[in-house]
């Protein structure tokens, strides 16, 4: 295999890593702030059961004044009936105290009714509050876990940077600029050839490239795939492994391995 073909299948591992790296440090801010929205989400419902409560509560209050001034009225009444002297009088009181006598029931069941609701909404509540505590409970996990890996993620690229700084160099230089310019359009830019496939874009090598590539007398030539235009290697030891008896290390493992 061609010497900078060797380093570029190291280089790519260390950029994909990299990349891997700093997409995770920028996924997991994202995913505590959709945390964060969830629950504010979910404490907006529960403020909402809340005031309906409240107000369950402000309705009741005003019902119970109410019936006492009906009650209140009434006395009153009873007490001008008891003195009336005249059958319209008598008539006209009794109205009135019917009347109020209607409006204490209606309240009553009205306050029922109210605490009936009450106390569905206070289910609700409860619900609700277990909501909230979750969400909390799941907020605060993940932004420790964020905080955590993205520190150890901050460590690694570092690692990664350095690795990759000091092998960059020891590529030719024409090398690397191919490297450099099919990995910015594809994402990457060296393709293992396995079973006359190029394991980038799927696609079959036609069976003169194929046997070219395998010809180790072809090892200062680097290859492209023709449908996708990434650089090849091919590894014997991953070639058909079922035919073999006795695993062979893969070149990327053993090269990455004497790094
Ligand atoms: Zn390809």
């Amino acid at each position: 295999m061609h010497p900078d073909l060797e380093k570029m299948i190291v280089l790519q591992g260390l950029d994909v890593e990299a990349k891997r790296l700093r997409d995770e440090m920028s996924a997991l801010p994202k995913r505590v702030a959709e945390l964060e929205t969830k629950l504010k989400a979910t404490q907006g419902q529960r403020a909402v059961v809340v005031d309906l409560i409240a107000k369950e509560e402000v309705l009741r209050r005003r019902q119970e004044l109410d019936i006492k001034d009906h009650q209140a009225k009434m006395a009153k009444v009873k007490k001008q009936l008891d003195q009336a002297t005249t059958t319209v009088q008598v008539t006209a009181f009794e109205h009135e105290i019917s009347f109020a006598q209607g409006e204490v029931s209606r309240l009553e069941d009205a306050e029922l009714e109210s605490m009936e609701r009450s106390e569905a909404l206070e289910a609700q509540k409860a619900r609700a509050d277990e909501a909230v505590a979750a969400d909390e409970k799941i907020l605060e996990r993940e932004r420790v876990r964020a905080a955590e890996t993205i520190a150890a993620d901050k460590v690694a690229l570092a690692g990664v940077e350095e690795r990759r700084a000091a092998l960059r160099p020891e590529i030719g230089e024409d090398a690397l600029s191919v490297y450099d310019r099919i990995s910015k359009g594809k994402g990457t830019a060296v393709a293992e050839a396995l079973n006359q496939k190029c394991m980038a874009c799927q696609m079959m090598l036609r069976p003169q490239k194929w046997n070219d590539l395998r010809d180790r007398s072809n090892d200062e030539t680097m290859m492209t795939c023709e449908s996708c235009g990434r650089l090849l290697y091919y590894d014997p030891a991953r070639d058909a492994p079922q035919k073999k008896a006795v695993p062979v290390e893969s070149i990327a493992a053993s090269i990455i391995r004497s790094l």
